[in-house]
């Protein structure tokens, strides 16, 4: 967990700056992991997350470091990726000789407006923007992230990787994402990072730096469970795709959801329904008061 691989790398360019990008990448991915785990209040892979992180952090170069520290602590993000020309975090224009020049990655490169270190990202799942119903009630609460469409009453699947598989292709098939094959393969890149699956047989895998829209929400129930890399099988799978710029709000999320179904009576209730329209009511009375 402690070295950065080339071969990883979200953007297969060989400019020398290149494996201290991975590394950075690797390391934020980290520290979300860590609060993914403080948000779901999940202590069970809290020291080993620690652990690595303080390794990654010590690897680096002095002034890379002491940048990387003062953005996290500051912005939370402190390396984004380049999305469309905009660094994805602020919106600012990037001009096009210096997104080369990241592409490139001979030297590190920050972006001029909030000054996060930028990365080129290479062949990354697309949010695709939804159209509005002229004259639909302003959406609150849960409906803001998604929709009865994306509600799986029954996961075929038994195994994470075909679950997550499962759950992209509806998210493709209903028009949210332009590629359920790249979503799926960055969400297992997401769980060999460290497991979304929490207590109380929940899961939370998820794909970060998916441009063009909104934060967005698919459900899978499994009355079996899935083996998600918890200690028990996860039964109730929340699958997120999350905009960089929604980062932050994305843990203020799962940590309202962790809320709703930390007693068992609240996961019960979504078992009990007989059709998707049943479980996405039942998602949102149970959310409406930790989801605003
Ligand atoms: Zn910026």
């Amino acid at each position: 967990m402690t070295q950065s691989d080339s071969t990883d790398s979200p953007a297969r360019t060989h400019g020398k700056m290149q494996r201290w990008i991975n590394h950075l990448i690797q390391l934020q991915d980290l520290i979300f992991a860590r609060d993914q785990q403080q948000a779901s209040a999940s202590g069970s892979r809290l020291s080993t997350l620690e652990a690595s992180i303080q390794t990654m952090t010590t690897e680096l170069p002095d002034d890379i470091r002491a940048h990387f520290n003062r953005m996290q602590k500051k912005m939370g993000l402190a390396i984004v990726p380049i999305a469309n020309g905009v660094c994805s975090a602020c919106g600012m224009q990037i001009p096009v000789s210096q997104v080369n020049a990241v592409h490139a990655a001979n030297e590190i490169y920050s972006c001029p407006s909030c000054a996060r270190y930028l990365f080129f990202q290479a062949g990354a799942p697309r949010r695709t923007p939804q159209r509005r119903v002229r004259g639909e009630p302003a959406q609150v609460g849960l409906a803001r992230f998604s929709s009865p469409q994306l509600m799986i009453l029954n996961l075929a699947s038994t195994e994470r990787d075909e679950a997550l598989t499962e759950m992209s292709a509806r998210l493709e098939s209903e028009g949210f994402v332009d590629s359920a094959a790249l979503l799926t393969e960055e969400a297992i890149k997401r769980e060999a990072i460290a497991s979304t699956a929490v207590e109380q047989g929940l899961a939370f895998p998820h794909v970060r730096g998916v441009e063009g829209g909104g934060l967005t929400m698919a459900v899978g129930l499994s009355r079996k469970g899935i083996r998600f890399g918890g200690k028990a099988p996860s039964r109730i799978v929340f699958f997120m795709v999350i905009p960089t710029a929604a980062s932050a709000f994305y843990l203020r999320l799962l940590s309202g959801l962790s809320q709703s179904f930390r007693e068992e009576d609240a996961r019960e209730a979504l078992f009990k329904a007989e059709s998707e329209d049943d479980l996405w009511k039942a998602l949102l009375k149970a959310t409406r008061t930790t989801i605003t």
